[in-house]
């Protein structure tokens, strides 16, 4: 490479993105005397927020230079990340195709619409065929038949998402002693174990049931991404609620404190699984008095429209 990027060139905002990190007073912290701090990076941008646009940002930069005019994903129906990537594709101007799992229903839920409405092409695929969306021959199918498309795995990822995800990092401007985030593939969490380089303690918080599958990818994108290995960082996989976008009335309940408290708006899938996850760790005293924790608004908050609608709960 060592050639001026042309994408950076024509996008410079793309270089710098950087979100406030914000102070939160809450009676039990003072009780405890913990500062808990909030990362805001669902403020990062305004339709591609949170960690996909970390995730995203050096993958788009790799899109345009190797001369790819579209973006292929995968993703569930209410994915932050298919959302991510339509939000993308028309800002940048890439054609955007979305593999969805499921099946197709007549009315688009609201990730689905924001996704079209961006121009984002939806194809669906039964769990059999989903499941086997990374296996060599579908892939190499894709390929054939989108010769011209930059695919993104599910979740977004990859080698250049870590990269992304390891700007966090140098990004939050207050000292601090635990970095905390939540967790679905793990690629957001193995970019800040990586660009903090074995300094502070990172918890991750998987959203998903049974972590520890979690535990042996994220030292494995770790380890591929920096060459070292680090042990600053444990799992507090007890925060899952069941399961992945599973849910329990006293996270609703715990949500709808939050935004009242903080007067800041979290979803019940990752951050608030976090949040609740922190709230928790402090009341039973993980955290020494005097420590200072940072807490990374991951965003996801587009989805929260057709989670009430769901699952019959008000969460704002
Ligand atoms: C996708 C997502 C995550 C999980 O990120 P991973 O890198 O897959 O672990 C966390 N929080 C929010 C809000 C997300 O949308």
């Amino acid at each position: 490479m060592g050639v001026p990027s042309l994408f950076l060139f024509y996008y410079p905002n793309i270089m710098k993105a950087s979100a406030p990190v914000q102070l939160l007073q809450d009676p039990l912290f003072a009780t405890k005397g913990v500062q808990v701090y909030l990362k805001r990076e669902d403020l990062l941008h305004p339709t591609i927020p949170g960690n996909k646009w970390r995730k995203l940002k050096y993958n788009l930069q790799a899109a345009r230079e190797s001369g790819k005019n579209t973006l292929l994903t995968f993703g569930g129906a209410y994915s932050n990340h298919i959302a991510a990537v339509a939000a993308a594709g028309r800002e940048f101007n890439f054609r955007t195709i979305g593999y969805i799992r499921g099946e197709a229903h007549l009315t688009l839920n609201p990730t689905l619409t924001f996704a079209t409405n961006c121009g984002m092409q939806l194809h669906y695929l039964d769990r059999e065929a989903y499941r086997l969306k990374n296996t060599p021959f579908f892939l190499e199918k894709l390929r054939h038949e989108y010769p011209e498309a930059y695919l993104l795995p599910e979740g977004g990822t990859n080698l250049l998402a870590l990269k992304g995800c390891a700007e966090i990092v140098p990004d939050i401007t207050v000292a601090y002693d635990y970095l905390l985030c939540a967790a679905g593939t793990g690629g957001t969490l193995a970019g800040i174990i990586a660009g903090l380089a074995g300094e502070k303690q990172v918890i991750g918080f998987p959203a998903l049931k049974g972590g520890a599958f979690l535990k042996e990818d994220i030292v494995h994108l770790v380890t591929h991404y920096t060459g070292q290995t680090y042990d600053n960082w444990e799992l507090q996989t007890q925060y899952h609620f069941g399961g992945y976008a599973k849910i329990k009335p006293e996270l609703v309940a715990f949500i709808q404190y939050f935004r009242q408290q903080h007067q800041v708006p979290i979803e019940p899938i990752y951050t608030g699984k976090m949040l609740y996850g922190l709230y928790d760790l402090i009341r039973n005293d993980y955290f020494k008095p005097n420590t200072a924790i940072v807490a990374i608004h991951t965003g996801g908050l587009q989805g929260l429209a057709g989670l009430e609608e769901r699952l019959g709960v008000r969460l704002t």
